[in-house]
């Protein structure tokens, strides 16, 4: 019943009936169509592991389909009949037409292997079914809370399986489809993947090499938790099966490195410059490629000699007039970027706020939710949100800089830390830029300053908050002009683009709507981009400099 249509002037008529059917039928169901069509799909609620269920399932679709008979309708208004939905062809046309939709399927397939029981000789409906009464996962023991789904492999099961996530052009989800065009790499060929590995279907579960190879080129964008329609939350699924899949097999090298940038680049930032002259040597890339699998074509981020927060101590403080907000100096603005940092204490002191750093905050944890070390990200989660807890108890703004970091502390925590702080401090945190706007009319003097600005956003931020604030923001200085690129990911990812085995998948994700834009953008054009991993990603495959917008902004003041 998902796509029945009927002539449009019947539509008001047909959806009483329907809605009367449903609750006769005592089954709950959700609704959304398009009436300018006469379409409607039916998401009618119930289980189907169980057998009264599938009962129930049989005597809805003979009950709607002679309903949708009577008006004239259609079973299959919108989409391809398939298998759940062939069976009722009989009843729409005549049995002459529906012998010659047989007698053309046999002309060019003869053997029956092109799509068998799709149109032609369709099974019953309610054989075969995904779900059903022998259908039995295990209860598996979970690093994050999946009691939003009801369990994880409730989380999995979510997926419906109507394939919105094979969208080829706009949006984010699914980059990885998007640059392959295979099955497989969807967010429900990943569902799909998880789901017959809890219920035994693939061998050895979630230590399953079979799955892991499937979900490894999920770019844990998050796109699919904002842009698929059943909120399929596939980055979170993945850390939660990286967690599993290595407690098994044991970590790679690469990954606790990766996991661990926040020490290593302390380290970097303390022996820089030499650190970034050793990290750029052709023999270091050489060394990494060969023996850690890093991509020697990536060059790796440059260390800082003064931290960000060593600059912010030995400056004059300034007492705002707006009250305070906690800067949360995220791993790359401390060691790599502290320009970032920077510019954001100077704007909002500008605009009149007093800006406090944190002691004892330490890394947010995304590089070890990233990579599966979900032990290790949930101490760094407890230790942030004790930290922060007091300040956001407070009421006092506690603001981002890069998206990654931000979405781990107001979206992962919650699931992750089992404290209502940290649902205090998630409360609390906002990207610069969505605080900006939201506190404008902002007191700041611009200067003449003209900039030409295109702008890139990052993926968890376009999935949890969206890129209009960074836009407006930058559309503030009277004399700047910026637009959003319609990018999708940028194919970066954190580290899945230094990993040598993602490096040309990193380049396809990027290379249509984002590097062609920026290659064809005038020299003078500056680019924004929220994330870290997108600069260099844009740095690597394009040449072009992209900076924070912050940055940009700050030259307007
Ligand atoms: S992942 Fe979401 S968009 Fe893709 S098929 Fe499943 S429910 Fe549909
Ligand atoms: S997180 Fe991103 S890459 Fe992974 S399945 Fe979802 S949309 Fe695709």
């Amino acid at each position: 019943v998902e796509d029945t249509s009927v002539p449009v002037a019947k539509l008001p008529d047909y959806i009483r009936r329907v809605v009367a059917l449903m609750e006769e039928l005592g089954i709950e169901a959700e609704y959304y169509g398009h009436a300018s069509v006469g379409l409607l799909h039916i998401r009618p609620i119930f289980s189907l592991k169980d057998p009264e269920g599938i009962k129930l399932l049989r005597q809805m679709e003979e009950r709607m389909s002679d309903m949708v008979l009577e008006y004239g309708g259609a079973m299959s208004g919108e989409h391809g009949d398939g298998l759940a939905r062939s069976e009722w062809i009989a009843k729409m046309f005549s049995p002459e037409l529906v012998e010659a939709f047989v007698e053309v399927k046999d002309a060019f397939d003869p053997q029956g292997i092109m799509n068998p029981g799709k149109i032609t000789r369709p099974p019953r409906m309610d054989e075969n079914l995904r779900y059903h009464e022998d259908y039995q996962t295990p209860q598996v023991e979970t690093f994050f809370s999946f009691s939003e789904a009801g369990g994880f492999q409730e989380a999995v099961e979510m997926c419906s399986g109507v394939g919105h996530c094979r969208k080829k052009l706009v949006g984010t989800m699914c980059p990885s489809y998007m640059a392959t065009l295979d099955e497989e790499h969807t967010t429900r060929g990943r569902a799909n993947a998880l789901r017959a590995a809890l219920a035994g279907t693939l061998p050895d579960g979630l230590h399953s090499h079979e799955v892991h190879r499937v979900m490894d080129l999920c770019l844990e964008c998050k796109a699919c938790k904002a842009e698929c329609h059943s909120s399929v939350d596939m980055a979170k699924l993945k850390y939660e099966f990286l967690a599993h899949y290595h407690r098994e097999h044991g970590y790679p090298l690469r990954s606790r490195l990766f996991a661990d940038i926040a020490r290593i680049s302390r380290l970097g930032s303390a022996l820089a410059p030499l650190s970034n002259w050793i990290g750029h040597s052709g023999f270091t890339r050489w060394l990494l490629d060969t023996f850690l699998g890093i991509d020697r074509r990536r060059r790796l981020p440059a260390f800082a000699r003064q931290p960000f927060s060593r600059w912010f101590a030995g400056r004059r403080p300034v007492r705002g007039t707006k009250g305070r907000v906690v800067l949360f100096n995220d791993t790359f603005v401390e060691y790599n970027e502290p320009a970032i940092g920077m510019a954001a204490t100077i704007i909002l002191e500008r605009a009149g706020y007093e800006v406090v750093l944190v002691e004892n905050k330490v890394c947010c944890g995304r590089p070890f939710i990233s990579k599966g070390f979900l032990d290790r990200a949930r101490v760094l989660a407890q230790r942030n949100v004790e930290t922060l807890a007091p300040w956001a108890e407070e009421g006092v703004t506690i603001i981002g800089l890069e998206p990654s970091c931000a979405s781990a502390l107001s979206d992962d925590y919650l699931d992750l830390v089992d404290d209502p702080q940290s649902r205090r401090v998630a409360e609390q945190v906002i990207l610069l830029e969505d605080f900006l706007v939201r506190e404008a009319p902002l007191d700041l003097e611009f200067a003449q300053t003209a900039r030409h600005i295109l702008v890139h956003g990052h993926c968890h931020q376009k999935a949890l908050t969206g890129t209009a604030a960074t836009v407006a923001v930058l559309n503030m200085p009277p004399h700047f002009c910026a637009e959003e690129i319609p990018s999708g990911c940028c194919g970066m990812a954190g580290s899945f683009g230094y990993e040598k085995e993602h490096f040309e998948i990193s380049r396809a994700v990027g290379q249509e709507r984002l590097f062609a834009v920026l290659e064809e953008a005038a020299e003078d054009v500056e680019i924004a981009a929220v994330g870290t991993s997108c600069r260099h990603q844009i740095a690597d495959f394009t040449g072009r400099r992209a900076r924070h917008w912050a940055e940009i902004f700050v030259e307007a003041l």
